[in-house]
């Protein structure tokens, strides 16, 4: 495979961006070799400089849920586009999006939007301190809700693959007031509360913990977080960014009947384009400014073109059947790897919900991943380096670490998917 472009563009990014990518997952350190410059999407397949196709499973992280460069998306944004690009001033397309957003996700009345993840959940946590008057927050250890800096503690992938535990810059006060438990342990999360109940403000928490790879919730697991919330005066923020639209299209929420306070929002959302919300119960959202004194504000937050690409890939995903057969596909792609892995005598966890998928080379049979412990204990990074280059090496794009969730878009045909599997074989087969 000709990798001389990406090789080029590469060595030259270094010189002009700090490791020459502007998000450090990009730069392919968890599995090294040269990251592939992407010059084209259409559908399931991406094209890199060098003119090699891939079919591709990361789909920019999540947010194209229909694939690239949907026509109906494209169509949206160009008539917006024709019209201006941003005015700082509300336009109805804002209320159209909100409108959408609020049909879908059973526990929204009122959503704010914002620019990215991680300034939804960053602003979220303001509001429930807002809220409650209190300042200490609980997460859960290799859950991302983004790198503002009090959730800058323990965060996952990005941050586990360069093995930086915490970031330098985070002030020590700041990163004191987040308390961090293991995912999955419900008693834990009890004896903390019992102890420093009356001080935690919020439990933020992904309903899939899908930033150290894939480990679903535990039967009860997310519903007894939110007991204790209410419990001691607390509010359960479902961070919803990345299992939004893609659990099921009410979100992870709808899938488990979870009525959380605050729901953070990104990624599909925004149908490609930069956008991020925070959003809940009508009280509480009352509390930003300026319905309320919660202060939060954004020169390019709703943004037409974004509002537009997020209104038409949601319109587009709630057409009848248009969701159900992405997650039959993704159900096909993830149990064939499963079957691929059981054939080759290679020890692996595989899961799927919804539209997204992941699955762990373990070092030994037997095992389970449940938390960010037994994801660093038991998962076999060395050997998903090798089994990434095979896959690129027969033009299919997985994530570029051992530690991420993929994702299936309403372009992977049963076809794409079959051919990914064949692929997959072969690989697994010279591991
Ligand atoms: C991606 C992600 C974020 C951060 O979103 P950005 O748009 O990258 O800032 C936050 N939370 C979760 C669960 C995510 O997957």
């Amino acid at each position: 495979m000709n990798t001389q472009e990406s090789e080029r563009l590469f060595a030259r990014a270094q010189e002009l961006i700090p490791g020459g990518v502007n998000s450090p997952v990009r730069a392919f350190r968890g599995v090294g070799g040269t990251p592939r410059f992407i010059e084209r999407g259409a559908g399931a397949f991406i094209w890199d400089a060098d003119g090699n196709q891939y079919t591709d499973y990361v789909l920019s992280w999540g947010p194209l849920v229909l694939g690239h460069a949907p026509e109906v998306v494209l169509k949206a944004i160009a008539e917006t586009a024709a019209k201006g690009t941003s005015y700082g001033a509300p336009t109805a397309l804002e209320n159209q999006l909100a409108e959408q957003v609020v049909g879908m996700v059973p526990s929204i009345e009122q959503i704010r939007f914002v620019n990215s993840g991680t300034e939804a959940c960053m602003s979220a946590l303001r509001l429930a301190r807002a809220v409650t008057g209190r300042e200490k927050i609980v997460k859960f250890s290799g859950c991302y809700h983004g790198h503002a800096d009090m959730l800058l503690v323990q965060a996952g992938s990005g941050v586990a693959t360069l093995g930086l535990p915490d970031s330098p810059g985070v002030p020590k006060a700041t990163a004191a007031s987040t308390l961090t438990l293991s995912y999955n342990d419900l008693e834990g999360a009890k004896s903390l509360f019992a102890e420093l109940g009356t001080e935690i403000a919020a439990v933020i928490v992904e309903p899939i913990a899908a930033n150290m790879g894939f480990v679903p919730p535990a039967d009860g697991y997310l519903q007894g977080l939110h007991d204790l919330c209410k419990q001691h005066g607390a509010l359960f923020i479902l961070d919803e960014v990345m299992t939004g639209f893609r659990v099921s299209p009410g979100g992870a929420q709808a899938y488990w009947g979870l009525d959380p306070d605050i729901t953070c929002l990104g990624k599909v959302i925004g149908g490609g384009l930069p956008v991020g919300a925070y959003a809940g119960k009508k009280a509480i959202m009352q509390q930003v400014a300026p319905a309320g004194t919660m202060y939060q504000a954004g020169t390019l937050s709703g943004n037409p073109l974004a509002m537009a690409a997020g209104i038409a890939t949601l319109t587009e995903l709630q057409k009848p059947g248009v969701f159900d057969e992405i997650v039959q596909n993704t159900h096909l792609l993830t149990q064939g790897i499963a079957h691929a892995a059981a054939q080759a005598g290679i020890p692996l966890q595989a899961g799927t919900i919804g539209t997204m998928f992941g699955f762990y080379f373990l070092k030994e049979d037997g095992v389970q991943v449940t938390d960010y412990a037994t994801a660093k204990q038991y998962v076999d990074a060395p050997r998903y380096a090798t089994f990434f280059h095979k896959m690129l090496e027969r033009g299919v794009y997985l994530a570029p670490s051992a530690f991420e969730a993929g994702f299936v878009s309403a372009a992977h045909t049963p076809e794409i998917i079959q051919s990914t599997l064949d692929a997959i074989q072969e690989s697994m087969r010279e591991l």
